[in-house]
């Protein structure tokens, strides 16, 4: 009796917590800086997506540091009640590989919310640089090895990922020098200014300082060319390069803390699904060389069957290259 009672009355509570959310501002942790790529995605999203969760507050909160890992963690460990959300990329499949230990568990202490999109990545330098071409670059980057730097967004990061495939893809004698930072966003402050020689970054971030000619770009990362972008398709890929089968595409995705009730990750999934297929979410994404997504890796099912098998390849990958972050 007392057990039915208890049953009841946690579903009663249960069935409340899905009517009321949301009940107070929702976050969204960003695992890298403000004004970085990651960061552009989530308060895109943020601004369509409250529209259909009873023009909620969201709210955007930058937990940088260990490649992403640290706010990760920390949405692990929130309250499942859907007011804290994780906003992440590729990192959530790669640094299982690249982290020999990791302080939660990726594909059990989270619900999968949904993917939001696909992003290609771009090979770019400082604009100092001499090469213009890909070939000048890769050229220039062989004759200088030892000499020249990599910026990145920390262990584990989308772009500490792409410079490592890229590196052991051209065969560097020796590796170069790589200086981490909390996020892309201020790594491509130095590389504007001429401190970091090269890095490689989703085009979230990269493709207005390319337009406006504060950076230079040498390739994109992705199997086909982005044709239908009228500044990148400009770039060949790295395959076209001879850097055979080189194909890195980031794809960001939404979490909720393990045991969220299922009313309302419901509720939020809905939300998401609806913003993915808004006009204007979409274009402002097109424009940063992002591809909303529209297949079935919307649904939590779809999402967490994608990244289950995204973390199988990352790690043949991972342990081909033989590097890790710790
Ligand atoms: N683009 C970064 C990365 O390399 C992350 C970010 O700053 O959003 O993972």
């Amino acid at each position: 009796m007392k057990a039915l009672l208890a049953l009841t009355l946690s579903t009663v509570a249960f069935a409340a917590a899905a009517q009321d959310f949301p009940s107070k501002p929702i976050t969204f942790v960003v695992p890298f800086a403000a004004g970085g790529p990651t960061d552009t995605v989530a308060r895109q999203l943020a601004e369509t997506m409250r529209k259909h969760l009873n023009n909620a507050t969201i709210v955007v909160e930058n937990a940088a540091g260990a490649g992403g890992t640290i706010g990760a963690n920390k949405v692990a460990r929130a309250a499942p009640d859907g007011h804290t959300l994780l906003v992440w990329h590729i990192g959530m499949a790669a640094t299982p590989a690249l982290y020999r230990k990791m302080p939660y568990k990726p594909l059990e202490d989270f619900e999968y919310l949904g993917i939001i999109n696909d992003v290609p990545m771009t090979l770019v330098g400082k604009p100092q640089l001499p090469a213009n071409t890909y070939r000048d670059f890769e050229n220039y980057i062989r004759a200088n090895q030892g000499k020249l730097n990599l910026g990145h967004a920390g262990l584990g990061s989308a772009s500490h990922l792409c410079g490592l495939m890229w590196q052991y893809a051209v065969k560097l004698d020796k590796s170069m020098a790589t200086i981490a930072y909390r996020g892309t966003a201020p790594a491509m402050n130095d590389l504007i200014g001429g401190t970091i020689d090269v890095m490689c970054d989703q085009t979230t971030n990269t493709t207005q300082q390319i337009e406006g000619g504060r950076i230079k770009a040498f390739a994109v990362t992705t199997a086909k060319p982005l044709s239908d972008h009228p500044t990148l398709k400009h770039y060949p890929t790295l395959q076209e390069m001879g850097l055979k089968d080189f194909n890195l595409t980031i794809w960001h995705g939404m979490y909720a803390p393990k045991g969220t009730p299922a009313p309302v990750i419901k509720k939020i999934n809905d939300a998401l699904q609806a913003s993915l297929k808004d006009p204007d979410f979409i274009k402002k994404q097109a424009a940063l060389g992002a591809i909303v997504v529209k297949d079935k890796r919307v649904t939590p099912e779809g999402h967490k069957a994608f990244v289950t098998d995204q973390t199988n390849k990352l790690k043949t990958v991972i342990e081909a290259a033989g590097q890790y972050a710790d």
